[in-house]
Parts: structure tokens; C-alpha cells; sequence
């Protein structure tokens, strides 16, 4: 059957039959033709952002929808206190990995399925937890999981701080990543560790970053990373607005043998120190105030493009070699110059 359909038309290109959810290869993750579901299967209808109009919390029509998430797992006191803190600005849905996946970043579960479970919180409110990370969390509900679309997505808050290098590593972070290329704002909050964590300063500045954001709006591709020092509402010294600071990491590797002899391996060593430059995340939170970082999407080094313009890429070709190709390039490579 598929030997004469093929037969009458050409395959497809890759790209159109990536845009029908059909297997491009075996390492595109779980794409999966919509033709081919069985009975009991189905696709849900996505609810990506509902992108509203950044005005006055007094002119929406209707609440604010929030889902709030973290990567300490839904079991985290810190979730608890982000949802308290957004409840009187929107209306809170919570779907949070069911174990703790701090440090996994962006990650995104493609090679097993994932289980959802209904819970009940601490404060006896519902929420949902998924066997999976802080990327699938976010994932799940903006592909349909609620049936709802979201208005805003906070993050947290994180037991320790998400400062400078630390985001390339958070999992907090990640979730709001997954927010924003989904087109719904969001910010990630992370309160530094201390002995006894005291959420209530963290939970003021989650207000006021949740009312601002909802109310001026972020463009494509931006969050905010929000770190609160561990310090009483008293003794803050002040917001800051800053940009990403450099970490000093220490790890060190750790060798111990199992029972049966064989060697295994921890990350340890001391916490993460950092330069503490004026200006930065790292600087404002050891100085005892709040760090407010904009962070985009858009990853492009544009020092280096310009000075990669400057190298050489022309390729050796020996047979294929089209003159007309390297014209083409060699014309691009010399326009660059001509900009810079
Ligand atoms: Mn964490």
C-alpha cells in the first residue's frame, strides 16, 4: 500500500513531513504520524500562550491564568510559596516534577512516556506532578494538558541561587525557557541558600515581578531571572536590575567504591564562588539585594560573527565545486567586511 502511494508521488521533503509529525529519523525524538494512532490514542489540542495585550491588572477583563512550576519537585515548600504569592494576581495552576531535577536544564523527555498524577498540596489545593523534568512540566501544559492557555509562567522558587553561569544548568530556568518559546512570558525566582529558608521577602518580590511583567509585557524570547538574597524584607538593601555575572565553580570529582569494588562518581567540592564585578546578578545578591536579569533567547555571539566573517570559508571541493557557489559566498564574505 505504501509502495504505490510512493509510487504515485515523490516522498516529501524532510521539512514538510517534519511539519506533519511524521518520523524525519530515529533520532527526532517522539514524532509520530497522526494517521497512524490506535484506538484508545489521540492528539490534544494544543493551548499555547493566549497572548494578551501588557496593560493595567485592573483593565483585564479576566484573571490572569499563571502556571507556576520549579525543579525542586512539587513537593518543594518554595513552590507552595510562589503559588501563595501569585494567587491574589491570577488564577494558579500548578504541574511540577514529581522529584527533585535541579541542574537539568532545558531537558525534554523523548524516549519514554510520561505519567501525570493529580496531588494534593500542602495547603490542601490541587496540583499535578509529572515523572519527568521542569521542561515537560511546561511542555505538557502548553500542548494541551489543562486545555487552557497560559497568560504568565513563573518558575520556582529554587532552593539556592540561579546566578550568572548557573542558568546554562538550571532547571528552573529551563522551565521558563520552555514558557517563553512557547510564546508566554515568565521569570524564574531563586532564593539563596541559607540555613532556614524565609520565603517571605522572595514572595514580595514574586508579586511585584509577576504584576510587572503582566502588566508592560516581554518580547519574543525573553525572561526575566529573578535571585533574592538571603536577607529579612528589612534588611534588603534594594532591587537591581543586572546582568549576568561569572561563577567561579569548584567541583571536584569524587571517587568511592561500591560494595562490589567497582568505582563510582560524585560531582563535590565546595559551593560555587564568583566574580562579584559591579553590575552583575552575583554582585547585587552578596551585597544584599534582589537581582532582577533579562535574559533572551538568542544565543548569537555578535562579536564573533563579525570577527568570524574575517576567516577563511572556502571549501576545498574537489569535483562538486560549483564556481558559481563561491562566488556567492566569497560576495557575502566580502560584504562583511565592507560593514564592518
Ligand atoms: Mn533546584
Amino acid at each position: 500500500m505504501n509502495d504505490e502511494r510512493d509510487a504515485e508521488s515523490p516522498p516529501a521533503p524532510p521539512s514538510t513531513r517534519a511539519a506533519r509529525g511524521a518520523p524525519v529519523d530515529a533520532l527526532s525524538g517522539g514524532y509520530h504520524s497522526p494517521e497512524r494512532l490506535s484506538a484508545g490514542e489521540r492528539y490534544l489540542p494544543s493551548a499555547r500562550a493566549t497572548p494578551r495585550q501588557a496593560r493595567s491588572l485592573r483593565e483585564w477583563e479576566t484573571r490572569p491564568r499563571i502556571l507556576v512550576t520549579n525543579d525542586d519537585g512539587i513537593e518543594s515548600r518554595g513552590l507552595l510559596m510562589l503559588k501563595q504569592a501569585l494567587e491574589p494576581i491570577g488564577d494558579v495552576y500548578i504541574l511540577a516534577p514529581e522529584t527533585n531535577q535541579s541542574a537539568v536544564g532545558h531537558s525534554m523527555t523523548f524516549m519514554r512516556p510520561l505519567r501525570v498524577r493529580e496531588r494534593v498540596l500542602d495547603d490542601g489545593s490541587a496540583g499535578w506532578s509529572v515523572d519527568g523534568s521542569p521542561t515537560d512540566a511546561v511542555s505538557l501544559a502548553f500542548l494541551g494538558y489543562f486545555g487552557v492557555g497560559f497568560d504568565l509562567v513563573a518558575s520556582g522558587i529554587n532552593y539556592g541561587a540561579n546566578l550568572g553561569d548557573d542558568i546554562t544548568y538550571s532547571g528552573t530556568v529551563g522551565a521558563a525557557m520552555e514558557a517563553v518559546l512557547s510564546g508566554c512570558p515568565a521569570f524564574a525566582m531563586s532564593q539563596e541558600s541559607s540555613a532556614e529558608a524565609d520565603f517571605d521577602l522572595a514572595r514580595q518580590v514574586a508579586a511585584l515581578v509577576a504584576r510587572n511583567i503582566l502588566e508592560h509585557g516581554l518580547g519574543p524570547g525573553e525572561l526575566l531571572n529573578v535571585n533574592v538574597p538571603s536577607v529579612s524584607a528589612e534588611e534588603l538593601v534594594g532591587i537591581e536590575l543586572t546582568r549576568m555575572g561569572k561563577r567561579v565553580y569548584q567541583d571536584q570529582l569524587l571517587e568511592r567504591l561500591d560494595p562490589r569494588g567497582t568505582p563510582y562518581y560524585w560531582f563535590g567540592g565546595p559551593p560555587p564562588s564568583g566574580l562579584a564585578e559591579p553590575g552583575t546578578d552575583f554582585h547585587a545578591v552578596v551585597n544584599g539585594r534582589v537581582a532582577i536579569t533579562p535574559i533572551q533567547l538568542d544565543l548569537t555571539a555578535r562579536r564573533l560573527l563579525e570577527r568570524i566573517k574575517g576567516w577563511d570559508w572556502q571549501l576545498d571541493l574537489e569535483s562538486e565545486g560549483s564556481p558559481e557557489t563561491d562566488e556567492v559566498m566569497a560576495g557575502a564574505i566580502d560584504q562583511g567586511h565592507e560593514a564592518s
